[in-house]
């Protein structure tokens, strides 16, 4: 592959509490907050605490969920009085850190997330750009004590939801097992690192640093798989234990996935995929009990900086 030259990247928004119950984010960008974190070196850095109403409450959101609202569809609807205010909230994010798809746009946005699932730290991105996925590389090099992996959801970028996609390169980093509404200090420290390293990245590829290619494994889903009910749609059984905290370790037909509660373990039947968000709490009301994904490599070129 050859050599790719990239425009520096002057400005980064780091946003916390999309989710308003995910602590890690929220008590990060409150630190960078009251340090007044405007610029590291070359880099000014926005630190946003994005829905505040939902963290206000300690929920995941107020009326809708922020993290589903940042389509181009739903950035573009008209203001009504009945508009939740989670949409109101994206709109403005999209004012201050966008506009999506726009020159004025972040160069980088990066949205903190935490998980109830055993993921260890996942970025999450939409399309394939070579900017995350050296920074990934770089993470999974440095942070080599602790798994470090990367989960591409393959959307068009107009229907790209979540906040992430409003940066010009934005990646979310998803970290867990936590609890909602609770801060572990080893998650925290992970978190703190993951955006450190992150700041660090870019002063060197600003400063003219050439990043060799490389690859990288990526996961992309391909299904999720609901949780078994009952005719009024109330579960009928839990994750089986030999599956809980079993994220990203392969699945095979015949792997038990439930366990009812009247004793009987339920089998996965079908190709061999990965599990991951396995028993994440947020994911009970949108009937997804885990996902499956696919294991794929990723190749990407050297990069430096493009020079006026
Ligand atoms: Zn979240």
């Amino acid at each position: 592959m050859e050599r790719a030259a990239i425009p520096p990247i002057s400005s980064v928004a780091v946003c916390g509490g999309t989710h308003g119950n995910e602590l890690t984010g929220v008590y990060i960008v409150r630190e960078m907050q009251k340090q007044k974190l405007e610029k590291v070196g070359s880099v000014s850095i926005t630190p946003v605490l994005t829905n505040p109403k939902a963290l206000d409450v300690g929920r995941r959101y107020t009326e809708m969920d922020l993290n589903r609202c940042f389509t181009d569809a739903l950035l573009s609807s008209p203001i009504t009085e009945s508009t939740p205010y989670e949409l109101r909230r994206a709109q403005e994010l999209n004012a201050q850190l966008g506009p999506k798809g726009s020159a004025e746009a972040v160069d980088l946005l990066i949205d903190l997330h935490n998980t109830t699932a055993n993921m260890g730290l996942c970025l999450i991105f939409y399309s394939i750009d070579w900017i995350t996925l050296h920074i990934y590389k770089y993470l999974q090099n440095k942070m080599s004590s602790i798994p470090v992996r990367a989960i591409q959801v393959a959307v068009p970028a107009s229907d790209a939801y979540s906040l992430e996609s409003v940066g010009k390169h934005g990646f979310a980093i998803e970290v867990g097992p936590q609890p909602n509404g609770v801060l572990r200090a080893d998650i925290f420290n992970m978190v703190k690192e993951a955006v450190e390293l992150t700041l660090a990245w870019l002063q060197e590829f600003n400063s003219g640093h050439t990043f060799e290619g490389s690859t990288v494994e990526a996961y992309t889903l391909v299904k999720s798989v609901d949780y078994p009910r009952d005719p009024a749609g109330k579960i009928t059984a839990a994750i089986h234990q030999d599956l809980q905290d079993n994220d990203f370790k392969l699945l095979r037909s015949g792997d038990p996935i439930f366990l009812t509660f009247s004793g009987e373990t339920l089998k996965y039947e079908g190709e061999d995929l990965y599990p991951f968000f396995v028993n994440e709490c947020a994911y009970y009301e949108k009937k997804i009990a885990f996902h499956l994904a696919q294991k794929k490599t990723y190749t990407f070129p050297s990069i430096s900086v493009k020079k006026d």
